[in-house]
């Protein structure tokens, strides 16, 4: 492994993508005193049995999650398309074989509800992942908070939130991008300054004219360069989730991703990715530019500032593929349907908001009448000749 050296301190690139490193195991995920299901508990290094509560510890990998060279692995699977299609699997408890609906890899056996994980495979795999932190009931709670504090959400809404079928605990991929970027811009910097003018007014119903202070904006061409480094911007790779909505989720700590370990997906359910490499990149650089877009305006500095060209070099570009904590829930109201997610680190919730039609008919009512009394008020108040 090369150590790559940079204003940033040293970094290693590893120069192999980690096809190799798909783990092995698969289970079976049983309980070892009775044979019930396991399932990773969200905020512990365990295995928990859900029927008689015996704990097994994860015996987990070193924590170091390597970033991957991006031109490498661009140069190695090209634009390879993401893997799609079911995954076959077979249960390590009750011995059936199965598929997984695409693009999920892990979930239960639908036979006997054992959990199962198959090895992510595609040109790419997870080599990290952030477990859970936060579990089942804390995040059922979270949702409930949030319907609860929309106050057009209806009613039953909430009732439905605290379901027990409500919550559907996800590792969702996601790509993170570095990049150590250099940028030349060319453009204009404005100064706004003041002329004072004679201009014509009335007063009292007399013409006349008065000086006034009238902006005026100097622009003078401005060019140069900025630098800046980035780290671990976040791109999420699934398209079975609206990604307007996955997107307003932030906060993730990426950088206490654990190396990818089947132990901490038991019980829970796993996407493969669903969006290539280049286009991951395509998006981050998006996301990169207008943050560059804002550097290059406070350089340019002035009141006011044009860009009229901006020439990005991307260089020491790295990338993880990592899973993502994330509790999902789905609420129906009136034939529709609306998602909610929740960060399973962090518990924040983002949702499409479910608005309910009596409670906005009610508040354009008492909007109505608002507005009636205030056309009331001021027909009300007493029209007198200008003063003076
Ligand atoms: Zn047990
Ligand atoms: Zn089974």
């Amino acid at each position: 492994m090369d150590l790559v050296v940079g204003p940033w301190g040293a970094r290693p690139v590893a120069g192999e993508i980690a096809v190799d490193a798909a783990p092995t195991e698969t289970g079976p995920f049983a309980c070892e005193n009775c044979g019930a299901v396991l399932r990773f508990s969200p905020g512990t290094e365990e295995l928990r049995c859900t029927y008689c509560g015996h704990v097994t510890g994860i015996d987990a990998a070193p924590a170091v999650v390597e970033e991957q060279d991006f031109d490498d692995a661009v140069a190695r699977v090209g634009d390879a398309a993401p893997p799609s299609g079911e995954v076959a699997a077979s249960c390590a408890g009750c011995g059936a074989g199965f598929t997984f609906a695409a693009p999920l890899h892990a979930g239960s056996c639908p036979f006997c509800g054992q959990s199962v994980v198959v090895p992510p495979d595609g040109a790419l795999t997870p080599t990290g992942l952030l477990p859970f932190l936060v579990g089942e009931e804390q995040a059922r709670a979270a949702v409930t908070d949030w319907l609860g504090k929309l106050w057009f959400a209806p009613g039953h809404l909430r009732t439905e939130a605290r379901g027990r079928d409500a919550l559907r605990g996800l590792y969702v991929p996601h790509f993170t991008f570095d990049s150590d970027t250099e940028t030349a811009f060319r453009g204009m910097r404005g100064d706004v300054y003041y002329e004072t003018r004679r201009v014509p007014v009335v007063v009292r119903g007399r013409r006349t004219t008065q000086l006034q202070q009238v902006p005026k904006v100097r622009w003078r061409p401005a060019s140069g360069r900025v630098a800046r480094r980035f780290d671990d911007v976040l791109v999420g790779a699934s398209t079975t989730l609206p990604e307007a909505l996955v997107a307003r989720l932030r906060g993730f700590d990426t950088h206490e991703a654990r190396a990818f370990q089947s132990d901490f997906l038991v019980g829970f359910e796993s996407e493969r990715y669903q969006l290539g490499l280049s286009e991951a990149f395509a998006r981050a650089r998006e996301l990169m530019r207008r943050v560059i877009q804002g550097d290059v305006r406070a350089r340019i500095g002035g009141d006011m500032q044009r860009i009229t060209a901006m020439d990005v070099h991307h260089r020491q570009r790295a990338f993880k593929l990592l899973l993502l904590p994330l509790w999902c829930a789905e609420l129906r109201f009136v034939n529709r349907r609306y998602r909610v997610l929740v960060n399973g680190r962090t518990g924040e919730v983002v949702g499409e908001r479910p608005w309910s039609f009596w409670k906005v008919a009610a508040a354009a009512a008492l909007a109505l009448v608002v507005a009636a009394g205030l056309v009331a008020l001021v027909l009300a108040t007493p029209v007198g000749p200008p003063a003076g």
